[in-house]
């Protein structure tokens, strides 16, 4: 069942620009056939522009609960009053894709994913934001309407994950957009022909 594909994780605190970075890399010409993205289950509200099965599986917490009791959740976590977690059925069918796999799950989740498919077979990569002042302009700019209190809550959080970083293979300082992206698309294109060898790579990019 579990085939030898490439498995990414990304992580980041909120504001990190992880997101708008997963984005631009799954448009990437020579990624975007080949890098397959995890939807996950959340229990949170849809944001503005965010799509119900490209960007997560929006559910109700009843529903979250009753897959979790069904042992339909590969992993999973709570993150500020919601659940988020990664589709057992939809993880199965990218394995089959037999591609890399990329997800974006929290600290939480990254170990768990290395624990289950082993060292050799996961990457995982943390997002550092730039400066702290600038993190909490990006928190506030991205939620707007939140309290200072909130805003608090965030940066709080968002310092508490930043002290996790080293546990992960790589460490992105995401201060500048462009170079942060090439360095993120150098990562996985040096692991992606690490893995599967650069002819191997070349065929499968063509
Ligand atoms: P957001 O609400 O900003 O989209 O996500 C909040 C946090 O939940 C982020 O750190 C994100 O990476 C994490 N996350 C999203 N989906 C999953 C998941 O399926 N599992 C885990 N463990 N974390 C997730």
């Amino acid at each position: 069942m579990w085939n030898k594909n490439l498995i990414f994780v990304i992580s980041g605190p909120s504001g990190s620009g992880k997101t708008t970075l997963i984005k631009a890399i799954l448009k990437d010409k020579e990624l975007k056939k080949n890098l397959l993205r995890s939807v996950s289950f959340t229990t949170r509200a849809k944001r503005k522009g965010e799509i119900d099965g490209r960007d997560y599986f929006f559910i109700s917490e009843e529903e979250f609960k009753e897959k979790l009791k069904r042992k339909k959740i590969l992993e999973w976590t709570r993150f500020l009053d919601y659940y988020y977690g990664t589709s057992l059925d939809y993880f199965k069918a990218l394995l089959k894709k037999k591609k890399p796999i990329l997800l974006c799950l929290d600290e939480k989740g990254a170990l768990k994913i290395k624990r289950i498919f082993g060292k050799k077979r996961v990457v995982t990569i943390f997002v550092i934001p730039p400066k702290l002042k600038e993190l909490a302009e990006r928190i506030a700019l991205r939620h707007q309407g939140l309290d200072e209190e909130e805003i608090n809550r965030r940066l709080f959080l968002a310092k508490e994950q930043i002290k996790n970083a080293y546990l992960y293979d790589y460490q992105l300082i995401n201060d500048n957009f462009k170079k942060a992206l090439k360095e993120l698309k150098g990562i996985i294109l040096k692991e992606i022909e690490a893995k599967y060898g650069l002819c191997s790579f070349r065929e499968t990019f063509r």
